[in-house]
């Protein structure tokens, strides 16, 4: 009469216990793993949704009160096996429950289900703020009339894998929420089904690969000869034709009826890359960000009935349901888009090595500036590396030159323009070139430094630049949580020339306009930009030469072709070096080498001019000469002298609650309970978090620090549970992080 089956409560994220359901026997044909069923759950019997995880024997049952399920609302499986054992590994591997990997794992539109059907508007980030998020937080957070606005953000932010409804907003005032959306922040939509993508024309153009690609395409058949589950790293500069490449393994695994990923960090920052995989791939689908969930959810339906062959899109497009997959290729695989900032909090690089394991499949890794995590594995023999070395056009890169800003000082300029980038930009405007001008301003990271001599103020034990605090007028480290008095007296040279550097691009613009006045100057970035449509008209604008000048932030640094343009110039490297980041040397590296990049596209040969008050960083001078080598070798010391990834990692322990006392006090028990037993896994803190108080949520953290990656998840993750057992009547929510 019944059948038995494990439901797993999806809205149940601490822990992943089942639930056993009967059901009908005539039902059972339509129950397999991963169908989503709707069940009464807990002692008011509330309406909840599961996903079957397993069957269970009826021999097992000795409970004669077994609740029935309510309904099967699909008639399709969410997950297949592979899937269910990738959340299984997810679970396990980024301490998060089964639960959350699911809900990852699962398309979005299916979810949306889940919402009372009357609430109907929902809310959520532009991609614009999705882009710029860092950018946003500096510029909002040292304004008080932007505060109520950040804290929407913020929250939004961290809830932008779902749907929030604008009912559930009622702490936000209506005007705050209505200003956000004029300023193209915010989007406010109707949960409803929209058309679908008109179906890709198919326009096949064929190319011959040049004699590096063809040489590195053997090498690569060569090594793959026995075939099954292999990596490699595909190293070459910008231009050097590894999307060519990327295009003839996708084609050939194609051609033996198998399925293709193709992983971007950005979708809406590769339009050339779509471009062309629209041209070459008729069953392609594309995961676009802009997609609604019903729209994500038809390319997933199409990709679960396997009439897809390549998958093209950013993270989250590893989770298509993709059957017999033959390549898997993560494009600049270096970026920080691929580390997931919500739960499960994954490294795709992880994730697609478990999907290409299970399928034997081939894994590619692309970039011109490798991460050091995974240029570590090649150099230690645990990956396979291949490089195309010249672009494929045989263009010179463009030249690089480091100006010394602190020479410039010397010389009595004060001006944000060195004289030599002043006379480059005046020589490029004579001849009507076009000129980029570049500055990163990420985080709230103002630092610190002598005008006189460049010093840096720098944490003692971690090299990395303080965070000057105005309130308190302190020097905070927000790494290992180190807090000194401010001083305005250069501790190297005794001089009193400390400055507050947090000049952004709008500053750029302002004195540009002035010193140049009949120049036509634009400016990218997240206020120019925040309306809908209008970074892409800036950017069509300038491409059509309507202007001379663009000055931006990362905006300009990626995707874009402007063949005109001449002169790059770097305005401040500085602010990318001293971020309060173990990574800030390498995304100095990477980020320099990828504006250079912009520039020499065209017939002219192009030149960069980098302005510094730190000449001899390495990160400088091994950009200056793209030396990714020996800029690898350098960041590796100072890796292991920091005791940070790829030689130790980093677990965050997050503890976050409504009332500071509460989680500080919360958060020391724990502290105190992580000491218990820890040997040789170091413990830093408890301190405030780097944004102290998200949306009225104050947020504390512990960082450990060990060598094994296992042994220190599993410690961290035993201390834990312990904590909770112990403390029944915990206020504060748990959130972990990783590296
Ligand atoms: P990367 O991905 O390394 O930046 P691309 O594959 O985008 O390099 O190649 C750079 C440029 O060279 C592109 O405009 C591309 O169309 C062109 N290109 C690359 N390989 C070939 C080829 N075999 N034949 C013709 N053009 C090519
Ligand atoms: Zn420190
Ligand atoms: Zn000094």
């Amino acid at each position: 009469m019944y059948e038995y089956i494990n439901v797993l409560i999806s809205h149940l994220t601490i822990s992943d216990k089942a639930y056993v359901y009967k059901i009908k026997k005539e039902m059972h044909s339509k129950i397999e793993l991963g169908s989503r069923v709707i069940v009464p759950f807990g002692p008011k019997n509330k309406q909840s949704e599961g996903f079957v995880i397993s069957r269970v024997a009826s021999t097992e049952i000795t409970d004669a009160n077994i609740k029935e399920i309510i309904r099967i609302p699909d008639d399709f499986s969410l997950f297949s096996n592979e899937m269910f054992m990738l959340a299984n590994y997810m679970s396990n591997h980024y301490c998060t429950s089964l639960a959350q990997c699911l809900n990852a794992i699962i398309p979005q539109g299916v979810t949306e289900i889940k919402q009372k059907p009357n609430q109907k508007k929902t809310i959520r980030l532009s991609d614009f703020v999705l882009q710029n998020i860092e950018e946003i937080r500096s510029e909002y957070s040292v304004k008080k009339m932007l505060a109520r606005q950040l804290e929407l953000i913020e929250y939004l932010y961290e809830n932008r894998m779902q749907s929030v409804f604008l009912k559930t907003l009622e702490d936000f005032n209506r005007s705050t929420i209505k200003t956000m959306e004029q300023k193209g922040l915010l989007l406010i939509e109707e949960t409803e089904e929209k058309k679908r993508r008109n179906p890709n024309a198919f326009i096949s153009e064929k190319l011959t690969l040049s004699s590096e690609q063809s040489k590195v395409l053997s090498q690569i058949d060569e090594w793959r000869e026995a075939g099954g589950f292999s990596e490699c790293l595909l190293k070459g500069v910008t231009g050097s034709g590894k999307t060519e490449l990327y295009i003839k393994l996708i084609e050939r695994v194609i051609s033996e009826g198998k399925t293709a990923i193709m992983l971007v960090p950005e979708i809406n920052l590769t339009p050339q890359m779509i471009e062309r995989f629209e041209k070459r791939f008729a069953n392609l689908s594309i995961m676009h960000s802009k997609l609604s969930n019903m729209e994500q959810l038809v390319e997933w339906k199409k990709a679960k009935d396997g009439v897809v062959d390549v998958v093209i899109g950013p993270r989250s497009a590893l989770f298509m349901p993709l059957e017999n997959v033959g390549v898997i290729i993560l494009d600049e695989e270096h970026e920080g888009t691929y580390k997931s900032e919500n739960s499960p909090k994954y490294q795709t690089r992880e994730v697609a090595q478990f999907r290409a394991k299970h399928h034997e499949a081939l894994l590619v890794y692309g970039s011109a500036t490798p991460s050091v995590e995974t240029y570590y594995r090649v150099k230690t023999g645990d990956l396979k590396c291949f490089e195309l070395n010249t672009r494929y056009n045989q263009k010179p890169l463009p030249e690089m030159h480091v100006i010394d800003m602190c020479m410039e000082l010397e010389n009595g300029n004060r001006s944000i323009f060195s004289s030599v980038l002043y006379e480059k930009i005046r020589e490029k405007l004579e001849r009507r070139e076009q000129i980029l001008l570049f500055l990163n301003r990420r985080g709230h990271s103002t630092f610190v430094s002598c005008r006189k001599c460049g010093f840096v103020m720098k944490c003692s034990k971690c090299l990395i630049p303080y965070v000057y605090h105005s309130n308190t007028n302190q020097l905070k480290c927000h790494y290992c949580y180190e807090t000194i008095e401010n001083t305005n007296i250069c501790p190297n040279c005794k001089s009193k020339a400390m400055k507050y550097f947090g000049i952004g691009t709008q500053k750029i613009e302002e004195e540009a306009g002035k010193i140049f006045p009949d120049a036509r100057i634009l400016r990218l970035d997240s206020d120019t930009s925040s309306r809908k449509n209008a970074g892409s008209a800036i950017v069509k604008m300038f491409k059509e030469q309507e202007a001379d000048i663009l000055i931006g932030t990362q905006m300009i640094t990626k995707g874009h072709n402007f063949p005109e343009v001449t002169l790059v110039g770097v305005v401040a490297a500085d602010t990318m070096l001293n971020i309060q980041d173990f990574r800030a040397s390498e995304r100095t590296f990477q980020l320099i080498t990828q504006v250079a990049g912009r520039t020499g596209r065209g017939e002219k040969q192009g030149e960069v001019y980098i302005q510094t008050y730190e000449r001899d960083h390495y990160a400088i001078q091994k950009a200056m000469t793209y030396n990714y080598e020996e800029f690898y070798q350098e960041e590796l010391l100072f890796r292991e002298q920091m005791k940070c990834p790829p030689f130790k990692r980093l677990f965050y322990i997050m503890l976050t609650f409504g009332d500071e006392q509460t989680v500080i006090g919360e958060i020391n028990e724990l502290a105190s309970c992580l000491l218990y037993d820890h040997g040789e896994i170091e413990l830093l803190g408890p301190a405030p978090a780097g944004i102290t108080r998200i949306n009225g949520i104050y947020r504390w953290q512990i960082l450990l620090r060990h060598v094994d990656e296992e042994r220190l998840k599993r410690y961290a993750m035993s201390r834990i549970e312990e904590f909770r057992k112990n403390r029944k009547s915990l206020k504060s929510q748990i959130q972990i992080n990783f590296d």
